[in-house]
């Protein structure tokens, strides 16, 4: 009897992405009319977070713009909302990157070939004998858009007993050490001064995959150059597919304290699934710290890609929410149409490098804060697409601003602190952002 309790709804494994297709992910007008009468989309923030929120006077509203977000909803308000021409452009844009889903289907086979090749390459090498693919990445949580030939992959390695040294307050990068020291550890060739040492063994890593992407005879692949402070080893198949290889130890102890406060989703998916996720383990991958004007090159940093994973697809607070093949809220396609937002003012100014240090990793994590500050499915109701992600972008220009976005499970890690990303390129940013939501998002036409 306690096994079958403890089988919860967030444990069902999860489909393959070819076989769930995004499904029930087109709008069907007039299927949500029956729905029971809905509370105000977004709760009237407390004063002090409309003052959060609000400092800034927003743009005079256009005629066509979306009303702000926390009025009393009454219902000639509702079917107001409803005609808002923007959420009907937005339904548009959605469909778009769904579409693009059976080339995803199609690169996704090529790549999970080149994959498993290069797994089995990699068991029979002292030190990755372990080594197991991590089904993480946008792929795999269904949000991908607009790129379908751009994957991330990752390769776990379980590595038992070793002890973590924090790297100068940050939370998110530790120094790894073995709590024992025996010779027979194959990680041992990758110690140095007792460290083990992130950049000898993602070299040995490239190493490998370079050796053996040459035995692949039926597709051609080649390896891109390494990219600085970069943890992924990027390969290039059939000239069009790119595929980020990252390295993750697997660690299957408690999570570190500097995540003790994060993950606030209780009043979100539960306390009960927050805890049950914080018994999974968690991962490290190697990627350099800040270090004056250069980088620490041995550390590793903290990884949560597969909680990620999780939530976004388990994101409701009902248990039923978007799982059986119908779309009862929009909390993805706000997801998807934010990173397209990026990903689109990125391309556009590809010439000038404001844009560089911004990735859909900042999107997805305000996305995520938004999501513990509004926990009710009801309020990503879809009908409200067009405020639900007009609420979004407020959220966005508000971290930039600020310069605060916490990283999702490590609060004291600050992804926009000045010493990440410079003001000038947050305000850059804002301002592209601002001018796009002030005229109906051009961009998204645009490439
Ligand atoms: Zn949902």
């Amino acid at each position: 009897k306690h096994k079958k309790i403890s089988q919860v709804w967030w444990q069902v494994p999860v489909i393959p992405a070819t076989q769930e297709a995004e499904a029930g992910e087109s709008l069907e007008p007039g299927r949500w009319r029956l729905q029971r009468a809905k509370i105000a989309p977004f709760e009237t923030p407390s004063r002090k977070q409309q003052q959060k929120r609000y400092l800034k006077p927003r743009p005079p509203p256009g005629p066509r713009d979306v009303p702000s977000p926390g009025l009393p909803v009454s219902v000639p308000i509702l079917v107001q909302r409803d005609a808002v021409p923007g959420a009907r452009k937005l339904r548009a844009v959605l469909e778009k990157l769904r579409l693009s889903h059976q080339d995803i289907s199609k690169a996704a086979k090529v790549v999970n070939g080149v994959v498993g090749h290069l797994l089995h390459r990699l068991k029979c090498e002292s030190g990755f004998g372990g080594v197991e693919r991590l089904h993480t990445g946008s792929y795999y949580e269904h949000v991908k858009i607009s790129a379908p030939n751009e994957f991330d992959v990752m390769f776990k390695l379980e590595v038992p007993r070793i002890q973590l040294e924090e790297y100068s307050d940050t939370g998110a990068y530790y120094l790894v050490k073995f709590k024992r020291n025996p010779k027979e550890n194959p990680l041992s060739q990758f110690l140095e001064d007792e460290i083990l040492s992130a950049s000898k063994m993602l070299s040995k890593f490239r190493k490998i995959i370079k050796e053996e992407i040459n035995n692949i005879k039926d597709t051609d692949v080649i390896m891109k150059r390494k990219r600085r402070g970069s943890p992924a080893v990027t390969l290039l198949i059939n000239k069009e597919i790119s595929v980020d290889i990252t390295l993750a130890l697997e660690l299957k102890t408690s999570w570190p304290a500097s995540t003790k406060e994060g993950l606030a989703i209780k009043n979100w998916l539960s306390a009960k699934v927050r805890q049950q996720l914080r018994l999974k383990p968690f991962y490290l991958v190697p990627k350099h710290a800040k270090e004056g004007n250069g980088f620490q090159e041995e550390t590793w940093r903290l990884s949560f890609s597969h909680i990620e994973k999780e939530i976004l697809s388990n994101h409701g607070k009902s248990k039923t929410c978007c799982e059986n093949k119908e779309m009862k809220c929009c909390r993805k396609d706000c997801l998807k149409l934010m990173k397209y937002l990026l990903e689109q003012l990125k391309e556009k100014f590809k010439d000038k490098k404001h844009l560089d240090k911004f990735s859909s990793y900042h999107v997805k994590t305000a996305f995520f804060h938004l999501c513990t500050e509004n926990p009710q499915d009801s309020q990503w109701d879809p009908k409200d697409l067009g405020l639900c992600f007009d609420n979004c972008v407020t959220y966005f220009l508000e971290c930039l601003r600020t310069e605060q976005l916490k990283n999702y499970f490590i609060p004291g890690f600050n992804l926009f602190s000045s010493n990440l990303i410079d003001k000038t390129s947050k305000e850059f940013l804002s301002k592209q952002i601002e001018y796009e939501r002030n005229n109906e998002f051009p961009v998204f036409g645009e490439f």
